[in-house]
C-alpha cells in the first residue's frame, strides 16, 4: 500500500489522534519517510495538528488528526437489480448514499448517460465540492478487467460477453475524476476487511447468494482481484457433475445455473409446472419452509450445490471468517439454512473449528463502500 494511504489508515485507527512516533510504530514505515509524508499531508491540509500535549520525558508527542472534509471518494455499485452510490469523506464517514434501479443494458450511450446523470444529481444533492472528489471506485456485477478498466460482460443485467466497455476511461473523461473499475465481489470483501464486523481479519471469504453466486477473498491481508481469464472466487461457475442446466456463461452444469436466484424460477417451472405462483426464488423458499415436498426437493438440491462451492472455498483459502451477503441469505430462509447445514456436514469438525460464520453487517452498500475504499487506495 502507498505510504500516504498507510499513514492516514494508522491515524484513523488511532482514534484520529496520532503522533509521528505512533504512526511509525503502527505502520513500520521508516522514520524519515514518515516525517516527509506527514509534512506533505499537513501542507495539503489533509492532516492538522491537534493541541500540543507536553510529556514528562522524551520527544514531545504532537497528536495529529485527519480533516475529514479535505477529500472525498465516490463508490458506485452497479448490481443486476439495483445501483448504489456513496460519497465518503477522508475519515470514511458515509456523507451521502443513494440507490436506484439498474436499467437493463441497451447500449453504451444510454448506459453512460444514465450513470453520469446519477452521479451529477447525487453530487449536487450531497453538496460536495467536486474539486475535493479525488477518485471514483466503480464496482459492477460481472466480468471486469481491472487492469484495463473494462467491463467485459455483465450478463445478469444485459451486457453480453465480449462487450468490452471501457468504463473507467469513458467515465473519467466525462467527470474529470480518475475512475477505478472493479468487480463487485472484490469491492465487497474489501469493505468487510475495512469496515465490517470482522474488520482486520487477515483471511476473509465472502459468499454472495443472490441473482448469481460469487465469492470474494482477502488472503494474508491482500485483496485478490479476479480478471476475465484468471477467475478468482467464481464459485457460481464450478461444475457440478449431476447438473444438466445450461448457464449464462455457456457451460453446462455450473452451480449457479441451478441455485442462482435468477435460475431458481426456471427450475420451479420445470419441476412444478402446475403451480406458477411458485416460479420465483422467494416463493420456492417459503413453500419449502412450509413443507411443500417438491419445493423442499428443489431447495435441498440447490443447497447441496451451494455447499460444494462454499466448502471448496474454505478448503482452498482457510479463512478466519466466512461472511454471507445477498438476497438469498435470510437468517430464517430455508435455502440459506440448508446450505449452512450441508457446509457443516461436508467439512470436518477440525476445519469448522478454525473459522467463524456470519452475515454481513454492511447491508446493501457493502460493494459501494469497498469501491470508495479502492478509489482512495488508488488515487489519494
Ligand atoms: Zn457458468
Amino acid at each position: 500500500m502507498r505510504n500516504r494511504v498507510s499513514i492516514l489508515d494508522a491515524v484513523r485507527e488511532g482514534k484520529n489522534s496520532f503522533s509521528k512516533k505512533e504512526i511509525a510504530q503502527a505502520t513500520k514505515i521508516p522514520w524519515g519517510t514518515v516525517c516527509k509524508c506527514v509534512d506533505s499531508l499537513l501542507k495539503e491540509e489533509h492532516l492538522f495538528i491537534r493541541r500540543f500535549e507536553p510529556t514528562k520525558r522524551g520527544r514531545p508527542m504532537i497528536p495529529m488528526g485527519i480533516d475529514p472534509d479535505s477529500a472525498f471518494f465516490a463508490g458506485f455499485d452497479v448490481g443486476a437489480s439495483s445501483t448504489r452510490l456513496v460519497f465518503c469523506d477522508l475519515l470514511f464517514n458515509v456523507k451521502y448514499r443513494h440507490e436506484i434501479r439498474t436499467p437493463y443494458y441497451k447500449n453504451n450511450s444510454a448506459f453512460f448517460k444514465w450513470v453520469l446523470k446519477m452521479f451529477s444529481d447525487s453530487l449536487k444533492e450531497a453538496g460536495i465540492d467536486k474539486k475535493k472528489l479525488m477518485g471514483i471506485g466503480f464496482s459492477m456485477s460481472g466480468n471486469v478487467d481491472t487492469e484495463r478498466g473494462i467491463l467485459v460482460s455483465g450478463r445478469n443485467w444485459g451486457v453480453k460477453w465480449g462487450a468490452n466497455i471501457p468504463v473507467a476511461d469513458i467515465l473519467s473523461e466525462h467527470t474529470g475524476i480518475p475512475v477505478f473499475a472493479v468487480p463487485a465481489t472484490a469491492a465487497g470483501v474489501l469493505a468487510e476487511y475495512h469496515f465490517g464486523k470482522w474488520k482486520g481479519y487477515s483471511n476473509i471469504v465472502t459468499v454472495g447468494l443472490g441473482a448469481g453466486i460469487g465469492s470474494g477473498i482477502i488472503s494474508n491481508g491482500e485483496l485478490l482481484i479476479t480478471q476475465p481469464h484468471r477467475p478468482i472466487g467464481y464459485i457460481g461457475h464450478m461444475l457440478i457433475p449431476d447438473n444438466n442446466h445450461i448457464c449464462s456463461c455457456g457451460f453446462k452444469g455450473c452451480l449457479e445455473s441451478y441455485s442462482g436466484g435468477i435460475y431458481l424460477p426456471l427450475i420451479g417451472k420445470e419441476e412444478i409446472p402446475e403451480q406458477p405462483e411458485l416460479h420465483s426464488a422467494a416463493a420456492l423458499d417459503l413453500a419449502a419452509a412450509s413443507g411443500h415436498a417438491k419445493a423442499v426437493a428443489i431447495m435441498k438440491k440447490a443447497a447441496s450445490y451451494n455447499a460444494v462451492g462454499i466448502a471448496s472455498m474454505i478448503q482452498l483459502y482457510g479463512p478466519d471468517v466466512l461472511i454471507f451477503y445477498g438476497g438469498q441469505c435470510k437468517k430464517d430462509g430455508f435455502l440459506f439454512n440448508q446450505t449452512l447445514k450441508h457446509v457443516r456436514e461436508i467439512l470436518p469438525q477440525e476445519r469448522l473449528n478454525l473459522f467463524e460464520i456470519g452475515l454481513t453487517t454492511l447491508g446493501d452498500y457493502q460493494a459501494a463502500m469497498g469501491a470508495a475504499r479502492l478509489a482512495y487506495e488508488r488515487f489519494f
